[in-house]
């Protein structure tokens, strides 16, 4: 029985999602994630404990607990152990180098452009900085962003310099709060200015192996992202862009991945696409985040997760191709911050032609922020369908059906 690896950040959806495919697959799983007192946990005392804040540590730990005959991360931050570990123990996977340049915005920057890619004007300023002087450097309009924070947290566009010191200020606030502090990360302590880049956007989902770039998926974006804040909505796949342009977006995809040196294990990655150029945003390390892997389904009934775990343990999963003629997902946006209380129309808004799925995840009395700050969804709502238009327009009647209810949160006063 194939043993594989699974680091995570967390014991949610995600990482069920990976068990669930191994139990179908007969792939024995081992969990390592710094979550083990989460109570939810279903691997319960079998999860390896291990502290993000020290990968060498944790790499020591995960070779020391034996044989694994692949290695899957999920999210960001355990990508770095996963690599020490993979190389430890050689077992094929991205290098740490490597993953460790996608987790930090201004190194992958360096290396796209020390590749040819195009790439925007940028420069990185230290929370510590007077941002009115940082201001007379930027180009307008620009963006503001953290350099190791993910789905678009602390992500802001500033039009002026009066809006720059406003986007800063929030940003430091961002990467100086307690659970950001806690990832005691060196990256942490810079933000990221870069020119706006107009234009459409996409992500690409693919797998690399022996540094070839295979395509999975390429999903539209069709909501635009114009700013102050960019938070992703509708994915649909497949693109509805012309080949021409599709293999202009997978080409600069596939110089990123060789200019970040990834050459085995699963990709995301971000891009927009404009008159000039196709312009990578970010490749991440790892699988597409949170439920929206449940919209992309391949044939022989399988799932992302599946095709990730044979992946890992060498199998060959070149001839993968998604099953539906067309399918998506909406990640249903938070429309203020406060207390989630419930929501309506649920049963209205998966009753609606080619919607699959609508799941909510935020639980009653949870307290909800939305973008910057924030980087959490409502929840997910999936449709297919024979076309990307109708399953597009399905996600947006879906989303119209759902009324929720989001309490103002009373601040709390100390004496
Ligand atoms: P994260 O890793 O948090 O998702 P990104 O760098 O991918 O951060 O930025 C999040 C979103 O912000 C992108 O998907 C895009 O919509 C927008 N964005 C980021 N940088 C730029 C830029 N230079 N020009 C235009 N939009 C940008």
């Amino acid at each position: 029985m194939p043993r594989v690896l699974l680091v995570a950040a967390t014991t949610g959806y995600q990482t069920r999602a990976f068990a669930d495919a191994a139990r179908r697959l007969g792939f024995d799983l081992v969990l390592a994630t710094d979550r083990c007192h989460v109570l939810e946990d279903p691997w319960g005392d079998h999860a390896i404990p291990v502290r993000f804040e020290d990968p060498e540590g944790s790499r020591d730990a995960l070779v020391a607990a034996g044989r694994f005959d692949g290695i899957v991360a999920v999210a960001d931050r355990p990508t770095l152990i996963a690599a020490l570990t993979a190389e430890a123990l050689g077992i094929p996977y991205h290098p740490p180098a490597a993953v460790a340049r996608c987790r930090d915005k201004y190194v992958a920057r360096q290396r796209f452009q020390a590749a040819g890619l195009p790439v925007p004007e940028f420069f990185r300023v230290t929370i510590g900085e007077n941002p009115v002087a940082a201001a007379r450097r930027a180009p307008y309009p620009c963006v503001l962003k953290p350099l190791g924070l993910s789905a678009s947290r602390g992500v802001i566009r500033a039009n002026n310099a009066d809006e720059f010191v406003e986007a800063f200020e929030r940003i430091r606030t961002i990467l100086e709060s307690s659970d950001v502090l806690i990832q005691r990360e060196e990256h942490n302590r810079y933000i990221q200015v870069e020119s706006f880049i107009e234009g459409r956007e996409f992500a690409i989902e693919g797998l690399i192996t022996a540094g070839q770039l295979q395509v999975l998926a390429i999903f539209d974006k069709p909501d635009p992202l114009d700013g102050p804040v960019f938070e992703e909505t509708i994915y649909v796949t497949p693109s509805r862009e012309s080949s021409e342009k599709q293999g202009r977006l997978v080409g600069a995809v596939n110089c990123a991945v060789h200019a970040l040196g990834l050459t085995h294990g699963p990709i995301h990655a971000e891009l927009r696409l404009n008159c000039e150029s196709a312009w990578v945003l970010e490749v991440a390390a790892r699988p597409i985040g949170g439920l929206c892997a449940r919209a992309l389904r391949f044939d022989r009934d399988s799932t992302l997760e599946s095709l990730i775990l044979r992946h890992a343990v060498g199998e060959d999963v070149s001839a993968a191709r998604l099953s539906d003629p067309a399918s998506g997902v909406m990640m249903i946006p938070i429309p203020k911050g406060g207390v989630y209380e419930g929501v309506e129309g649920v049963e209205q808004a998966s009753a609606v032609a080619c919607v699959e799925e609508v799941v909510i995840t935020a639980k009653e009395g949870q307290k909800i922020l939305p973008l910057p700050e924030g980087s959490s969804y409502l929840g997910f709502i999936f449709a297919r369908g024979d076309s990307p238009a109708g399953v597009e327009a399905a996600l947006r009647q879906a989303h119209r059906c759902l009324k929720f209810e989001i309490a103002t949160a009373l601040p709390v006063v100390r004496r």
